[in-house]
């Protein structure tokens, strides 16, 4: 199968119809329309494979990650997701592989509502580049710089899960948890309705792609600020707990990485505001610190200062060399 062959096979088909787009797949550039006065936000995301995802994974659960991680920057910055390109580089054009690629990326960038608008395709070992293009009005982005001294901080879902689900495929695990822990490492779930109806009250925000201690560091340096961590309020589901334990679920939960949920900072006077948002969407929002005078991240339980070894980050030891996290 030639390259245009390949293309026009499973992508241009594939590709949603918005309003928004004069010119999609098929010419030297795509032609989009941003709405007048909106700001553009872009950002590009690459996995590959052996490094972002074992060799041998499922297609379609490359897909939805693959879409999923890139939308959740949108996300981050309360932007509508609108467009996204696609770099494929691929060992052999096997359709085995190709079809159900493309189908689940139609399926999950309608669920997103962000169209495919052009791409490229390349030889070579299996690496898989998505950039997002969103809008945004010019004062309601969110960025990791906005965070105030007393500002609370809060997450989003569950956290942890990902690195679960990670452990869950290299365990071959088959447990009751598993099902859920691995759909949240291969199916992460950007943040967008949340952010949007947060973006009046944050002063701060980003998504959760390298662990909570990581992230929130990036809003403290970059706020100059520290923050505090309160590790018995960070937000774990039972299935993380059961298959990990207490204990390891809180380290995960504090530097697992690839969660995609969202870090907010918000002034204390906000939060019920902010619950009632989340409480309307059905999302668990939960406040794990606080903003302060200083640099850097500490994390705390019960009170008292937590030493350990577990506070440093979890570099996928495991895996290292085969199967290293993003940025790690
Ligand atoms: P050019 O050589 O001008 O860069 P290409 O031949 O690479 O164009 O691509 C032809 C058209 O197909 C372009 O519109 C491009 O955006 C689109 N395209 C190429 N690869 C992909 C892909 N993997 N997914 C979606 N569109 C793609
Ligand atoms: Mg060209």
């Amino acid at each position: 199968m030639g390259e245009f062959e390949l293309i026009s096979t499973y992508f241009a088909r594939s590709a949603a119809r918005r309003d928004d787009v004069a010119l999609g797949i098929g010419d030297d550039c795509a032609l989009l329309v941003p709405p007048a006065g909106a700001q553009l936000a872009v950002s590009i995301d690459t996995l590959v494979e052996g490094v972002h995802f074992l060799p041998g994974s499922d297609p379609a659960l490359i897909a939805e990650r693959l879409l999923g991680a890139a939308v959740s920057d949108l996300a981050a910055m309360a932007a509508e997701p609108a467009w996204f390109t696609l770099a494929l580089t691929l060992p052999v054009a096997d359709p085995d592989w190709l079809e159900p690629f493309a189908a689940a990326l139609a399926r999950r960038a309608a669920e997103l509502n962000i169209a495919l608008v052009g791409g490229d395709t390349t030889r070579g070992p299996l690496a898989l580049s998505v950039q997002v293009h969103g809008w945004v009005k010019a004062n309601e982005a969110l960025t990791r710089s906005g965070a105030r001294e007393g500002d609370l901080v809060l997450v989003s879902g569950t956290l942890g899960d990902s690195r679960g689900g990670l452990q869950v495929q290299l365990d071959s695990d088959q447990s009751a948890s598993s099902a859920y822990l691995r759909q949240r490492f291969f199916r992460p779930e950007p943040r967008i309705a949340l952010a949007r109806g947060l973006c009046r009250y944050a002063s701060a925000a980003i998504d959760l792609s390298d662990g909570l201690v990581s992230d929130l560091g990036h809003i403290a340096r970059q706020s100059g600020l520290a923050a505090r961590i309160d590790l018995e309020r960070l937000p774990l589901s039972a299935e993380l707990e059961a298959y990990a334990g207490a204990e390891k679920a809180r380290q995960w939960a504090l530097s697992g990485g690839e969660d995609f949920e969202l870090c907010l900072t918000i002034a204390p006077e906000q939060l019920e505001a902010c619950l009632s948002v989340a409480e309307s969407l059905q999302l668990p929002l939960t406040c794990v610190g606080q903003m302060h005078a200083g640099n850097g991240v500490s994390v705390f339980c019960d009170g008292q200062p937590w030493n350990s070894s577990a506070q440093g980050y979890d570099h996928f030891g495991v895996l290292d060399g085969v199967f290293d996290g993003e940025q790690r």
